[in-house]
């Protein structure tokens, strides 16, 4: 068992050498071979205080390998002599030396936003050397805001605090505060308390054991085994309980599966506290990241009041505010709101409402929808009918109605002797014949606008969505839009219609509506199409069609707050320096030389690995390359999930250029190391 804790103070001399000093011993009296590592001091003797008493045996440059003469802030100590600090070097030395003990104490300079350089604070380290904190505090009066703040800010960045040790730094008699605030601390912090070091004049280990055993709880410390019990537990009932979905089970039973037991910004947490970043939005759903206090604020209040309600027959507070609001940020000509659950059936509730609406004004022979040949609508019959990724959908083939299928080129692969956009355009045109010959018996046209998202994130060139709506529009085809992916920002503007002031007839949502908390999916329809179905209760016109949860009051709360986080971070504005970012780090990839293409839009992202680059010969989806990027990037802390031998990264919006950053460096290495030996 190999651990680690990083221990920080809630201030500076508040007994962070001595609160390690007190750990390590308790440790050793447990059994455990203790190290400790002091990367950076300035001024005093803890290093040497700390391998003298706990009779360490590393060396002392192994110990403290930055060591700076003035007792100041590090990055004033260090520029003062001349010396920089290089965290690689210290995230090598603590390998060293984990690698030498069962439990390895790394002791942190002053509290976590104590900057050791230039743009790099303390806890840039413990994030770089990913451990868990251990926070000391002072016992007495005036520490709960410290040690609160310093759990905030810890956890902020996705990290974990393991738990708060008080140290009682000076002999007074224990009053009020020393009584209670561990327990305030414990139910504001939510975190567990490890005990107090009493004031000891004489620091012999005899007397500290005999002092410290009864009043620290050193069992909290080495507990994982018990954590490591958990997951096995969980592991063992997925495979005997849980059918996922889009997966081969009997694969599926002879991995570890990754239980995610808590999220934080744009990290994911499994349930061995280990991290990941969240590279895909867990499932391209996530919006402002996980646990946004405003979002959890909006759900947790909406609990207080009414958790769910039918729209059958009655309405619901959110519901209606949400109707208006989408109403007003949609395109301009998008006037009713029909909600449902998820983004399958927001696109069959489109297809249904197309179809029944020229049934119902009497132009009984539009029948046919038409889609692009390589589209993806979702998994329920009605939406897998209108899909064409023949993967998901040709063992169905029997059950889902004929539709017409719009050949679409894709923007990697343009045909021999054709090149790209000039093919797409071409491709309109045929596009136009056939509307002319069919248009009368067409009903609908179904697009995924600008990103055609699962089919492989292909790009369409500009100019195309506007077209395709103009020639419907001339040919009387009600032009449905399935915005499930490309809506809430993810293509650098709220919605994709919008890079072509297009204004379809019908808009489906779902994913990021609810900032990817709650299932909940809107289908957003013109007057026109609602006009055609307000008939006499007696003509039987109304839409035959609603769920259960229709516009559950919870999910709605949670779509309000996130479009009010739209507003109040400006969160397209501020995507648009890390879209460039993304654009740049993305160049890079090329030097792979198995990568075959890299297209981008906004937080979209696809990178298409293939065997040969000149002849774009794709891998063997056998081989599945792209699964086994996704397996290597995991092992590096970052979740993807490929489209077969593609890449995707669609981060969620509140990204930081950091994580970006990260994001791009795993993915990159995932890839160079799985490609190396293919050929
Ligand atoms: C994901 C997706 C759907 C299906 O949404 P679900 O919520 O999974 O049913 C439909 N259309 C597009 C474009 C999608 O990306």
């Amino acid at each position: 068992m190999k651990k680690g804790f990083f221990i920080t103070g809630t201030d500076t001399g508040i007994g962070k050498t001595m609160a390690t000093y007190v750990l390590g011993l308790l440790l050793k009296a447990k059994g455990c071979d203790v190290g400790v590592m002091k990367p950076v001091q300035c001024g005093g003797d803890d290093s040497v205080f700390l391998k003298k008493n706990l009779e360490l045996e590393d060396d002392i440059k192994e110990i403290n390998p930055y060591f700076a003469r003035t007792p100041v802030s590090p990055h004033i100590a260090f520029s003062k002599e001349n010396k920089r600090i290089n965290e690689k070097e210290i995230c090598a030395g603590y390998e060293k030396l984990k690698a030498k003990h069962d439990v390895l104490l790394v002791e942190g300079a002053g509290g976590v936003m104590v900057p050791l350089k230039n743009n790099y604070l303390v806890l840039d380290l413990i994030r770089d050397l990913d451990l868990e904190v251990i926070i000391i505090s002072r016992l007495g009066l005036g520490s709960i805001n410290h040690t609160l703040l310093t759990i905030n800010q810890i956890r902020e960045v996705g990290l974990n605090v393991r738990g708060v040790l008080f140290n009682q730094c000076t002999e007074e008699k224990s009053g009020v505060p020393e009584k209670t605030n561990p327990d305030v601390i414990q139910q504001f912090g939510k975190v567990p308390i490890l005990g107090a070091i009493p004031f000891m004049r004489n620091i012999t280990s005899k007397v500290v054991l005999q002092q410290c055993r009864a009043k620290i709880d050193i069992s909290k410390l080495l507990k994982s085994s018990s954590s490591k019990n958990q997951t096995r537990k969980l592991q063992a009932w997925d495979k005997k309980y849980v059918w996922h979905p889009f997966t081969q089970m009997k694969d599926w039973v002879k991995e570890e599966p990754l239980v995610v037991d808590e999220a934080k910004g744009c990290y994911l947490m499994d349930t061995q506290g280990k991290r990941y970043l969240d590279g895909v939005s867990s499932l391209w759903v996530n919006v402002h990241g996980h646990r946004h206090p405003q979002l959890d604020r909006a759900v947790k209040d909406q609990i207080n009041r009414l958790s769910h309600s039918t729209l059958l027959g009655l309405s619901n507070t959110p519901a209606v505010e949400l109707a208006k609001k989408l109403v007003e940020i949609t395109p301009r000509g998008l006037d009713k709101v029909f909600y449902s659950d998820n983004g399958s059936t927001s696109v069959e509730i489109a297809v249904k409402m197309a179809y029944q609406y020229w049934q119902n004004i009497g132009r009984k022979k539009k029948k046919n929808i038409a889609h692009l040949a390589n589209s993806y609508h979702g998994d329920t019959l009605g939406s897998v009918s209108v899909g064409g990724i023949d993967l998901f959908h040709k063992v169905y083939r029997n059950l889902i109605f004929k539709t017409i299928k719009i050949d679409f080129p894709d923007c990697y692969r343009a045909p021999k002797g054709k090149t790209y956009p000039d093919y797409a355009f071409e491709s309109l045109k045929r596009f136009e014949q056939l509307l002319k010959r069919r248009h009368a018996t067409m009903a609908a046209f179904v697009v995924e606008p600008i990103v055609q998202g699962a089919a492989g994130m292909i790009m369409w060139p500009k100019g195309v969505l506007k077209e395709m709506h103009r020639l419907c529009k001339k040919y009387d085809v009600i032009f449905i839009v399935d915005e499930v992916a490309t809506g809430f920002g993810r293509t650098g503007k709220m919605f994709a219609c919008e890079h072509e002031a297009v204004v379809p007839d019908i808009l489906c949502l779902a994913k990021g509506l609810t900032g990817g908390y709650l299932p909940l999916a809107a289908t957003l329809v013109s007057q026109k199409i609602f006009d055609g179905f307000c008939f006499d209760y007696t003509s039987q016109k109304a839409f035959f069609h609603g769920h259960t949860y229709t516009g559950n009051p919870l999910a709605c709360a949670a779509a309000l707050a996130n479009l009010e986080i739209f507003q109040k971070e400006q969160t397209l504005k501020r995507m648009r320096p890390k879209i460039k970012f993304l654009q740049k780090g993305l160049k890079r990839f090329y030097d792979l030389p198995h990568i075959g293409d890299v297209r981008q839009r906004g937080f979209m992202v696809g990178i298409e690995l293939v065997q040969n680059r000149h002849t774009k010969a794709p891998y063997p989806w056998e081989e599945k390359v792209g699964a086994r990027v996704c397996q290597e990037a995991k092992r590096h802390g970052v979740i993807l999930r490929p489209l077969g031998n593609v890449i995707v990264l669609m981060p969620p919006l509140s990204m930081t250029l950091k994580q970006l950053d990260m994001l791009l460096r795993e993915t990159y290495s995932a890839i160079q190391k799985v490609t190396m030996n293919t050929h």
